[in-house]
C-alpha cells in the first residue's frame, strides 16, 4: 500500500501514461490484495480494471454459506449487490471523464452466477472497473490516492467481510436461492413444467421496471384447489402452490385479467429471484423457451416443414433461409431452433404470436383450401410435439377456443386469480365441435440438425481480430455483424449478452469446425462453463462483467447472425 502511495505521489501532475506503471501489479493492503489488471489509456477511455482479494482468514465466510452450488452462486450474487451499493456511495467525480467513478453493472431481480465475484476456500475476490483520476491528461495523484488507498478499503469493509454484513439478509438470500433450486429440481419428478407458490407477487411495477408491484395494489397468487400441490423445501419447509402439469396447457381469460403477467413470471422462472421480488418460488423447467413472432429476422437453413409447406414460388422449407422472415415463418423458425437446442417447454403468448400461425378455423378451411395454405397451424401440431418428443407447451390464448380440443389443462385467469376450467372447456368442446379438419398429419416431423460453417462467422472488424460490443440486452455486435436480440425475451442482464459474445468467439476457436452440429457446440460450451466457470470463455483474464446465460439464448444469438451459413448433414 505504501508503494502504491509513493507511486501515486510521484506521478502526480504527469501525463496519463505514467499510470501504466501500476498495470499488472499487486499491492498488499492490511486486509486485502489489490490487483491492477488493466490501466486505461486516458480518462475518457474504457475504465481501468481492478480486483480486490480478501483472504478467508480475514473475510471469514463460514463454509456453510457456499457449500453447495446454489449457495455458492447466491453468496457471490449477494456480495456483488453489496459491493454495487457501496460503490454507488463512494463513486464520485474526481476530474475529467470517468475520473473517480467505480463501475459495476447493476444487478437486476435475478440471482445469477457473475464473474464479478469469486468465493473460494482461500479468498473472496471482487472485480470491477474504475476511472483513474486526471484533469485532462494530467494525473491527479492526490485524488487517485483518495480513491485507491482510502475508498477501496472502505468498499472491502462494507461489502466483503462476513462480520460486517447484515447476516439475516445474507442467509435469506442464500436460502431463497436454495429453495428455488430445490423446487425447480422437483418439477420433472412430479410431472410438472412449472410451479407458482401461493402468495407470489407476479405483476411488476411497470413495463420498464422489473421490481414487484407495490403490495397495496398487487393481488397475491392463489392456486386453484385442483392444481394445488405441496412442496417440501429445504429452508421454507412445506409450500403450497399451483403445479402446471406436463403436456399442453392453455391460459385463458378476459383481457386485462392477468394472463400475460402469469406467463411472464413463468418465463423468468428459469432463473432464481432475490428475496422480496415476489417470484422467489415461481420456478419453471430450466429448458423453457419463450416463443414469439419476430418478423424481419434472418433465418438460416432451418427445417420449418412441420409448420410451413412449400411457399409460393417453390421456396423449400426443409432448409428455410431468408433475410426477412414473416410473422409466421419467424415463429416457426423460433420453435424449430428451440427444439434443436433441446427445449422441453415452449411458452407462447397470443399477444406476440402470428394469428395465422396459431389458428385456422373451419370457415377459413372452407374458403382457402389446404393446397393453397402453406401453414399448418400450431393447434394441429402441439399435441404431436408432446407425443413424439415429450415437449410441453404453455400457451396464453384468450381469443380462440379451438385449442380446447388439444389441451390437457385449461387455466382461466379471473381477476388475476387462476381457476381450473379444464372440465368445463372439455364439455364445451364436445357441445360445440369446431368441425375443423385436422391438418397436422400423422407425426410432428423432424427436428432440425444443422452444422454451422466457420467461414461464415468472423469476429474480425478492420484491424481488430476480435470486435465485440454489447448494447444492453438488445444488441450484440460481433465483428461486422449486428445481432438483434430485442425479441429474445429471456435475456435479463447486459452481462449475459457480453458473455454470449465471449462464448461465440470461444466456440469459433474451439468447436465450430464445420463438422459439429449446432446442438453439440452448445453442449460443449455449456459443459465447459459448468466445469470451469465464466472465466474460461473470456478473452481477458479475470473479466469483471460476465453473467451466466443459458444454451437457448446463446443459440438464439447465433441463429440471428445474418452472415451465418449452415450445412445440413445427410440423415444417417
Ligand atoms: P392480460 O394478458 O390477461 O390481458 P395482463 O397480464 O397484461 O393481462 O395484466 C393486465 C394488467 O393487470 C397489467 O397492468 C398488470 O400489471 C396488472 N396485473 C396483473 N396481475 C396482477 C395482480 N396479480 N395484481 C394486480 N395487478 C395485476
Ligand atoms: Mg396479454
Amino acid at each position: 500500500m505504501r508503494t502504491l502511495q509513493q507511486i501515486l505521489r510521484r506521478i502526480d501532475g504527469k501525463g496519463y501514461g505514467a499510470y501504466k506503471e501500476l498495470q499488472r501489479r499487486v499491492f498488499h493492503f492490511g486486509q486485502f490484495d489489490l490487483y491492477v489488471d488493466h490501466i486505461q489509456g486516458d480518462p475518457f477511455a474504457a475504465p481501468s480494471r481492478f480486483r480486490i482479494r480478501v483472504p478467508q482468514s480475514i473475510a471469514k465466510f463460514p463454509p456453510s454459506t457456499y457449500a453447495t452450488p446454489s449457495r455458492h452462486v447466491a453468496l457471490q450474487d449477494f456480495l456483488v449487490r453489496r459491493f454495487w451499493e457501496a460503490s454507488r456511495q463512494y463513486s464520485e467525480r474526481r476530474g475529467s471523464g470517468k475520473s473517480g467513478q467505480i463501475f459495476i453493472d447493476p444487478p437486476g431481480q435475478e440471482i445469477l452466477e457473475r464473474s464479478a465475484c469469486q468465493v473460494t476456500q482461500e479468498y473472496v475476490e471482487l472485480r470491477f472497473f474504475a476511472g483513474l483520476p486526471a484533469a485532462g491528461r494530467r494525473i491527479l495523484g492526490h485524488e487517485a490516492e483518495e480513491m485507491l488507498v482510502r475508498v477501496f478499503p472502505r468498499l472491502v469493509q462494507e461489502s466483503l467481510l462476513y462480520e460486517n454484513l447484515p447476516q439475516s439478509a445474507l442467509v435469506r438470500h442464500i436460502e431463497t436461492a436454495e429453495d428455488a433450486d430445490a423446487a425447480r429440481d422437483a418439477l420433472s419428478r412430479l410431472g410438472l413444467v412449472a410451479f407458482i407458490a401461493d402468495g407470489s407477487i407476479l405483476p411488476r411495477r411497470s413495463g420498464v421496471d422489473d421490481r414487484p408491484m407495490p403490495s397495496d395494489r398487487a393481488i397475491p397468487f392463489q392456486s386453484p384447489p385442483s392444481l394445488r400441490i405441496t412442496l417440501e423445501l429445504p429452508n421454507r419447509g412445506k409450500v403450497t402452490g399451483m403445479g402446471i402439469p406436463q403436456g399442453v396447457t392453455l391460459i385463458v381469460g378476459g383481457g386485462f385479467h392477468g394472463k400475460s403477467t402469469l406467463l411472464r413470471a413463468i418465463e423468468r422462472g428459469v432463473y432464481n429471484h432475490i428475496p422480496g421480488d415476489g417470484r422467489e418460488l415461481v420456478v419453471t423447467d430450466p429448458t423453457a423457451v419463450k416463443i414469439r413472432a419476430e418478423d424481419g429476422r434472418s433465418v438460416v437453413g432451418v427445417d420449418i416443414s412441420p409448420f410451413i409447406g412449400e411457399l409460393p414460388g417453390g421456396v423449400e422449407t426443409r432448409a428455410f433461409t431468408t433475410e426477412n422472415a414473416s410473422g409466421s415463418t419467424s415463429q416457426a423458425a423460433n420453435i424449430m431452433e428451440a427444439l434443436e437446442a433441446g427445449s422441453k417447454l415452449l411458452l407462447l403468448d397470443e399477444d406476440t404470436c402470428a394469428t395465422n400461425f396459431m389458428i385456422r378455423d373451419q370457415r377459413m378451411q372452407a374458403l382457402i383450401e389446404k393446397s393453397l395454405e402453406p401453414i399448418t397451424p400450431f393447434v394441429d401440431k402441439v399435441r404431436l410435439l408432446y407425443r413424439d418428443y415429450g415437449v410441453s407447451t404453455l400457451l396464453v390464448m384468450g381469443g380462440s377456443g379451438d385449442y380446447f380440443d388439444v389441451a390437457d389443462t385449461v387455466i382461466a385467469m379471473v381477476r388475476y386469480q387462476p381457476k381450473d376450467v379444464t372440465q368445463k372447456a372439455k364439455e364445451i368442446a364436445q357441445q360445440f365441435p369446431t368441425r375443423r379438419q385436422p391438418e397436422g398429419g400423422a407425426t410432428f416431423g423432424a427436428i432440425p440438425r444443422r452444422i454451422p460453417l466457420p467461414e461464415s462467422l468472423s469476429a474480425r472488424r478492420g484491424k481488430r481480430e476480435v470486435y465485440l460490443k454489447a448494447r444492453g440486452t438488445r444488441t450484440l455486435v460481433l465483428g461486422r455483424q449486428e445481432i438483434d436480440l430485442s425479441s429474445v425475451e429471456q435475456l435479463v442482464e447486459d452481462g449475459q449478452v457480453k458473455a454470449i459474445g465471449e462464448a461465440m468467439v470461444y466456440a469459433l476457436e474451439r468447436y465450430l469446425d464445420g463438422r459439429r452440429p449446432l446442438h453439440e457446440i452448445l453442449l460443449q460450451v455449456m459443459k465447459d462453463l459448468k466445469t470451469k466457470g465464466l472465466d474460461t470463455i473470456s478473452r481477458i483474464p479475470y473479466p469483471p462483467d460476465l453473467v451466466a446465460f443459458r444454451a437457448y439464448e446463446f443459440a438464439a444469438a447465433l441463429n440471428r447472425i445474418r452472415s451465418l451459413r449452415v450445412r445440413i448433414p445427410k440423415p444417417s
